[in-house]
This record gives structure tokens, C-alpha cells and sequence, in this order.
């Protein structure tokens, strides 16, 4: 559907497994042919090449130093150039699809005071690659020198590598809704996460310009595998995954396309619009705790009814409240 504002997707609906009645082999299709495929699996083919081919080996972060940090920087920064650069230049610069399939009809700012140095690019860059990439990286390398120095449980086997990497995206969909439930919270909301929401209109270097408050909490997956078994090479895939996956779900454009009639999944439209409206849509699509806390938006309009009843409901209580605080001081 083309809207006068942009490209609105039809509603969107729980996976399988969720839906009622569930349906775990429809499941299988859904995750495999939906999920994996093509994003997914290139989360973890940029993860392999960016630690079988551009990390130092394990040994040199025994002994812990600046130096090592700065290098998986550098990594990060040039991953995050060429991947979310690369998407931002395709579909930004170049606009080479325009406007089809893109949620806005208007482009990213270039000259609005509520971003640095006026510009939104520019100013999602910085806090991307300084702060987001600068992050990541030592948290990396705090989680390498314990693998390092033995200190913390890794798995041996291919095989368990593998499952602990697809177990990967389910729990970052657990972590990923309640930290950010938490910094819609006062105070964390104005001192943080108000940095990532002045992006309604999302680019792909959107994803993840964050403030380094937000970034310390958003980047602490690769901290579960403190207590749980894991490996160096899933550290790496946390970091690259965290990185670089928001940037096609904040391109600002559902799909990507290639050629006239054939595209693929780019955008992700549950997130988009969260952007949209704040109240809804916290976490990720795969794990719909948002179905289960009653802030699921699927882009319908009776969705869009719910919201705006939830909405009402609370700023009456909110008036109660001050009226009941009121009386009692
Ligand atoms: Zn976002
Ligand atoms: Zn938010």
C-alpha cells in the first residue's frame, strides 16, 4: 500500500509458534524462509569473516591493553563504514529505489538544530562509530581476555557453537525488550534513550545512534556468557549482530530492491513504527512479548485504535494521581 505520507506494509502478524492455534512446522518455514534468511545468515557470515579474518588471535588479549582495544575498533568502524555506509550511499544518496517501498516520503534532515552539527546523518555517524563502535569494542575485548585466561565456561564442539549462535537472536529478543522498556523509564528516558527517538524519520546510521548510556546497556549481551557456555566467536557475532542489524531495520525502507520485481526483506516495520509512536512496539517480532504486555502494534488500524484508547487510559490515571497527590500534601 502507498500512502500520501509513504509505503505502509500490510498489518503484520506473530510468527507461527504464537499465532493460536500455534503452528510449530509452519514455524520451521517461517524461521528459516522469513528469519534466516537472507539477514539472519548474514549476521553470521559478516560474524565469521569479521573474526576468523579481521580479529587478532585470542592470545594477545591475555594480556589486556589499549592498543588491543583500539584495534577491534578500527574493526568495527571499518565493518560499519562499508555495511551501514554502504546501505546509507545506496539508498540515501544515490536513492537508487527513490521513494518506492520507503515508510517517509521526505528524506533524512540536513540542516535541523536538534541533531549535531545540524545534520542527522552526520550526527548518527558520530554517535554510531565513537560511541557505538568504541563500546562493543571494549566490552570484546574484556569478554576475549577471560576467554583468554580460561576463567570464564566455553563450549568445544562445532555443533554447540552453532546452537548457542542461533540462541543468540532469542535472547538478545529478551534482552533487547526489557532494556528498552527501561529507558522509556524516567529518568533514563531524558538522560539517554531521547537521543535514539529524536530519529523519526530512521536512515540506516539511525540504528544504532545511541547515547553512550543507552549503548553501555544495548551492548551488553555478550555479558550473559559470563555464566553461560560460549565462545570467542559468539562475542564477535553479539558485537557484529548489535552493530550492524539495525541498519537495514532503520533504513527507512521495507525492501530493498535489486531489480524492477525482484527485491527482498530490508526495513523492519514493527520498529519503524515504534519510532512512530513510542508507546508500542518495544521489542523484536521473533519473541512478541509486546503480544503478551499489550503493546503490540501490527500496523492496523485497530491497533492504532488500541493505542490511542491505552493512551487516554493512562493520562486519566495520570490525572487522578496528581488530583489524589494533590489532597494528600
Ligand atoms: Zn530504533
Ligand atoms: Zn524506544
Amino acid at each position: 500500500m502507498q500512502r500520501a505520507r509513504g509505503y505502509d506494509p500490510e498489518p503484520m502478524n506473530v510468527p507461527p509458534l504464537f499465532q493460536t492455534p500455534s503452528r510449530p512446522l509452519a514455524m520451521l518455514r517461517w524461521l528459516i524462509a522469513k528469519f534466516m534468511w537472507p539477514q539472519s545468515l548474514a549476521w553470521i557470515g559478516l560474524a565469521a569473516v569479521a573474526y576468523h579474518v579481521l580479529t587478532p588471535g585470542l592470545g594477545r588479549f591475555a594480556s589486556l591493553g589499549v592498543d588491543d582495544v583500539g584495534l577491534l575498533w578500527l574493526r568495527n568502524v571499518g565493518l560499519m563504514l562499508v555495511v551501514i555506509g554502504g546501505q546509507h550511499w545506496w539508498l540515501h544518496i544515490r536513492k537508487s529505489q527513490g521513494t518506492e517501498f520507503k515508510y517517509e516520503s521526505r528524506w533524512l534532515a540536513t540542516n535541523r538544530k536538534s541533531f549535531l552539527f545540524n545534520n542527522q546523518t552526520r550526527d548518527n555517524m558520530f554517535f554510531t562509530l565513537v560511541s557505538g563502535g568504541g563500546i562493543a569494542a571494549v566490552f570484546e575485548a574484556i569478554m576475549f581476555r577471560l576467554y583468554a585466561t580460561e576463567s570464564i565456561p566455553q563450549l568445544g564442539p562445532l555443533w554447540a557453537i552453532a546452537v548457542m549462535t542461533f540462541a543468540v537472536f532469542w535472547m538478545e529478543a529478551v534482552h533487547f525488550y526489557f532494556n528498552h522498556r527501561l529507558l522509556h523509564l524516567d529518568p533514563l528516558y531524558g538522560w539517554f534513550h531521547a537521543l535514539h527517538h529524536r530519529n523519526v524519520n530512521t536512515g540506516p546510521w539511525s540504528g544504532i545512534s545511541m547515547h553512550p548510556g543507552e549503548h553501555v546497556l544495548y551492548l551488553s549481551l555478550p555479558f550473559v556468557f559470563l555464566v553461560v557456555p560460549g565462545s570467542p566467536f559468539i562475542i564477535t557475532f553479539c558485537s557484529v549482530y548489535l552493530m550492524i542489524s539495525p541498519s537495514p531495520s532503520h533504513s527507512g525502507l521495507d525492501r530493498f530492491k535489486m531489480t524492477e520485481g525482484t527485491n527482498f526483506h530490508g526495513g523492519d516495520y514493527f520498529h519503524n513504527l515504534h519510532h512512530r509512536y513510542f508507546e508500542v512496539n518495544y521489542g523484536m517480532l521473533l519473541l512478541p512479548l509486546d503480544k503478551w504486555f499489550g503493546t503490540f502494534h501490527d500496523g492496523s488500524m485497530e491497533a492504532h485504535e488500541e493505542m490511542k484508547s491505552r493512551r487516554r487510559a493512562s493520562a486519566e490515571a495520570g490525572d487522578t494521581e496528581a488530583v489524589i497527590g494533590g489532597d494528600s500534601t
